[in-house]
């Protein structure tokens, strides 16, 4: 069963875009997944096709008008009823591995793309739609956000990577950064690689990439540190001592 992406956006000569070369361009072409836009100015209904209009209350910057915005996405349910539609928005939850992996074993998924200001948040009652961020920075446009979201799920479709364990000894699977990795040459610049990489042992080398795993995931992102700790219900104590660790 094909992926079906559907994304509603004021600039749809931006897709596939760089999803349509390497992986996922090969995935497109095979049909693994398949990528429809809808031009939101479409679904305007005056002579000027207007999309936009200035914000209540004042402030600079236009917002999309939420009658537009409705037609686009009732269409793209009428489509594709079984997939869930994401707006891309910074007020949105921050997107997260484990939802993407959930939208990857989907049907597909509807991006709606703002531009501008952003939304009338008149849609977002209206209408079921999941309000996502792509990270605490300000686009232009929800255009390179949909390309991330889309790129994440696609590289998780059956068959589109090499190796099936290539998706999952990844950072973020289970709450922590990758281990840092290693190629030839050996000695690059007087560097070489850790002694442990080289030596065959498969136990040293998995406890040793755990090690380092843990280890960077608490000194680079402990936020990701402490939510797998509060998971693992360690007392608070323990979290704090952790973060005292990282101070000192
Ligand atoms: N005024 C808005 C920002 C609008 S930016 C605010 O301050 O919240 C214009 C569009 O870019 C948004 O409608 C959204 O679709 C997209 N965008 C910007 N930053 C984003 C982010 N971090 N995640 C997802 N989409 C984003």
């Amino acid at each position: 069963m094909s992926f079906a992406a559907t994304i509603l956006t004021l600039y749809p000569e931006m897709f596939p875009g760089p999803l349509g070369i390497s992986l996922a361009g090969r995935a497109l072409e095979r049909g693994d997944w398949s990528c429809e836009t809808l031009q939101i100015r479409d679904f305007a209904e005056d002579k000027h096709r207007t999309v936009d209009d200035t914000p209540a209350g004042g402030g600079a910057g236009m917002v999309l008008k939420p009658d537009v915005l409705a037609r686009a996405v009732d269409t793209a349910l009428e489509r594709q009823p079984a997939c869930p539609v994401l707006a891309m928005t910074p007020r949105g939850t921050p997107i997260s591995q484990a939802r993407i992996r959930e939208l990857a074993a989907g049907p597909g998924v509807t991006i709606l793309c703002g531009r501008f200001e952003g939304f009338d948040e008149r849609i977002f009652e209206g209408r079921e739609i999941e309000q996502v961020s792509v990270g605490d920075i300000v686009l232009s446009g929800g255009e390179p956000a949909a390309l991330m979201i889309l790129d994440a799920c696609i590289r998780l479709l059956p068959g589109v990577m090499g190796a099936p364990s290539s998706g999952t000894e990844e950072s973020f699977e289970d709450g922590l950064l990758e281990y840092p990795q290693y190629t030839r040459p050996q000695e690059w610049e007087g560097r070489t690689i850790p002694e442990v990489l080289r030596s065959g042992d498969h136990a040293k080398i998995a406890a040793w990439r755990k090690a380092r795993s843990e280890e960077d995931t608490r000194l680079r992102r402990p936020d990701l540190w402490e939510r797998r700790s509060g998971a693992r219900a360690q007392p608070a104590s323990g979290a704090r001592q952790k973060k005292k660790d990282l101070d000192q």
